[in-house]
């Protein structure tokens, strides 16, 4: 075993001397095409029986990519058009400040409602924006547009992001966007996830806020599924639990 599997080992050791039960989760990005990709994301959902949080894009979103979910997969709704709308030399964000609120909850309403009718009752009424940026005062709106919950990236600073919307966050980025654009490797992936749990252990972050996975099924190469069904494997022999979308929401 090398040294990051023995890195997350250990921590998921400490947890259960803690007499702690470590909590993970799995979201999804960019879900639109029901193509090659999707159906190897669908097979390894239905094969290791994970649950798993898709964040379908509801603009682009085709209807045949709902049809052969297994019943573990939740829906969230992954911003509206995906389209970026922040100024040129802004980072990109569907939703950045300088849009009216009212325009974006009108786009965002339209969405929810596209995907509500392609996908059932699998859509929940959480938000995951493209790029998992929003402006604050959008972000302050959502529980009145109908929204339970946000999801973005990186340790939440409480567990509601605005009265009545929860925060549950995505904490470990399987892409190197910055850099290669491909699977940022082993060594790195492990050190985000055995980062987190020491700082949810330690206090330094919320301790509930499971340690989010953030895959990316459209860009992913062999490598990064391997890790994937590997870490499935180690942490569930470590007596770890991947929560389900529709319980960590509720
Ligand atoms: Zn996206």
């Amino acid at each position: 075993m090398n040294a990051g599997w023995r890195a997350l080992a250990e921590e998921l050791a400490r947890w259960r001397d803690a007499g702690r039960t470590a909590s993970f989760w799995w979201r999804d990005d960019d879900a639109a095409a029901a193509d090659a990709a999707l159906a190897r994301l669908v097979s390894l959902a239905a094969r290791s029986g994970m649950p798993l949080a898709l964040a379908v894009i509801p603009a682009r979103a085709e209807p045949a990519l709902f049809a052969r979910l297994p019943p573990q997969v939740a829906v969230l709704q992954h911003g509206a058009d995906h389209e970026n709308r922040a100024g040129a030399n802004d980072k990109k964000s569907e939703f950045p400040a300088n849009e009216p609120p009212q325009s974006a909850l009108a786009r965002l309403a339209e969405a929810r409602a596209r995907l509500a009718r392609l996908a059932g009752a699998r859509a929940l009424a959480v938000l995951a924006p493209p790029w998992n940026r929003i402006a604050p005062a959008l972000v302050a709106r959502l529980a009145g547009a109908g929204f339970r919950a946000l999801s973005r990236y990186g340790a939440r600073r409480a567990p509601f992001a605005a009265p009545g919307l929860r925060e549950v966050n995505a904490h470990v980025d399987l892409v190197d966007w910055r850099g290669s654009r491909r699977f940022v490797g082993e060594a790195r992936a492990l050190g985000a996830l055995v980062a987190h749990l020491a700082a949810r252990r330690a206090g330094a972050a919320q301790a509930d806020e499971p340690t989010g996975l953030l895959t990316h099924h459209a860009v992913h190469e062999p490598a990064a599924w391997a890790f994937v069904e590997r870490l499935f494997d180690a942490t569930r022999e470590a007596g770890a639990r991947w929560l389900d979308a529709a319980e960590l929401f509720s």
